[in-house]
């Protein structure tokens, strides 16, 4: 008999620090982990994308869920977790020996009211021993009642092919709705001015990172002479003023320099093929509070 082809989206949930990035990659390869395995300097959701056959999934993973929202931002992140709920068709509750909870916690409450399977996730069990793994389990079955529990290592993909076939069987059928060699739903030039983003705040201090704004000018593939692929990229860093601009370049361009490089490797090693990446700097006074500045880097709407 044929297997029929399913497809879905997934949602990977749980408190921040219990390796809901690193299962991810893990699942999806290594190229995902230059997009999720960085420090929240992003806030949007990532998308990954695992294909086979006869299966598409849609993951995501979701920002950290904030228990206690002090800010407005913080009410909107949690907001956008809570939308994942909905549009599910599974979800994968990761958790850990160290994760405590609370019975107020709103996650939880979502979790217990779950229309879609729950998968319950109990990770890093390289870094606990069986008795405490056990312990775990009956703690967050007193909690809510999943569908299923995996014990996985995300860390060394232990249990995370059998987490994957669970998680196929689990989904609707329906057809492929991305070519089955994407790894995300996002555009390559996204992912490359959230590198040179990352290398940014890597590199510099102060106020420079929350300052500078990244946009991809052309991003082009051509032909070396030796025959061999080539992305062409032209990026822009944007900051406020004319003393961030000149910490950017450094001494004779030294740091500007530095940062290419540095941009380059994991842009090569995101796309597969190389790279040459020229960068330019622009001053944009007060960006940060220029509505039209705003709309042109792509925040709002
Ligand atoms: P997230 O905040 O839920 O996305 O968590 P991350 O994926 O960023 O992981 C948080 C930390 O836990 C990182 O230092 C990971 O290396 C570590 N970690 C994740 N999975 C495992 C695992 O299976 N075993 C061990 N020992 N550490 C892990
Ligand atoms: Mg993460």
């Amino acid at each position: 008999m044929e297997t029929p082809h399913r497809s879905g989206f997934v949602n990977i949930v749980g408190h921040p620090n219990v390796g809901k990035s690193t299962l991810l990659n893990a699942l999806v390869g290594e190229r995902m982990s230059i997009i999720s395995n960085k420090p929240q300097t992003t806030r949007h959701r990532i998308i990954g994308l695992l294909s086979g056959d006869d299966f598409q999934i849609v993951f995501s993973d979701t920002p950290g869920f904030v228990r206690r929202p002090s800010y407005k931002m913080h009410r909107s992140m949690n907001q956008f977790v809570n939308s994942t709920f909905e549009d599910a068709d599974v979800m994968v509750f990761v958790t850990e020996r160290d994760d405590a909870f609370t019975p107020d916690d709103e996650l939880i409450t979502q979790l217990q009211k779950s229309e879609v399977p729950v998968l319950l996730v109990l990770n890093k069990m390289d870094a606990a021993p069986v008795s405490e793994i056990d312990l775990l389990e009956r703690r967050w079955r007193e909690v809510f009642t999943p569908a299923e529990v995996h014990r996985i290592s995300a860390l060394k993909k232990q249990g995370t092919d059998t987490l994957r076939q669970s998680i196929v069987e689990k989904l609707p059928e329906g057809p492929a709705w991305y070519p089955k060699d994407q790894i995300s739903d996002r555009p390559e030039r996204f992912f490359v001015s959230e590198i040179i983003r990352e290398k940014i705040f890597m590199q510099y201090r102060d106020e420079i990172p929350y300052a500078s704004e990244v946009v991809i000018e052309s991003f082009q593939d051509v032909k070396t002479k030796e025959g061999l692929d080539l992305a062409r990229i032209s990026a822009t860093i944007y900051v406020e003023r004319e003393s961030q601009k000149a910490i950017l370049i450094g001494h004779q361009g030294a740091s500007l320099k530095k940062l290419g490089s540095a941009a380059r490797v994991d842009i090569e090693r995101f796309l597969e093929r190389k790279v040459f990446l020229e960068t330019h700097i622009k001053i944009r006074d007060n960006w940060r509070d220029d509505d039209r500045q705003l709309k042109y880097f792509g925040y709002g709407s």
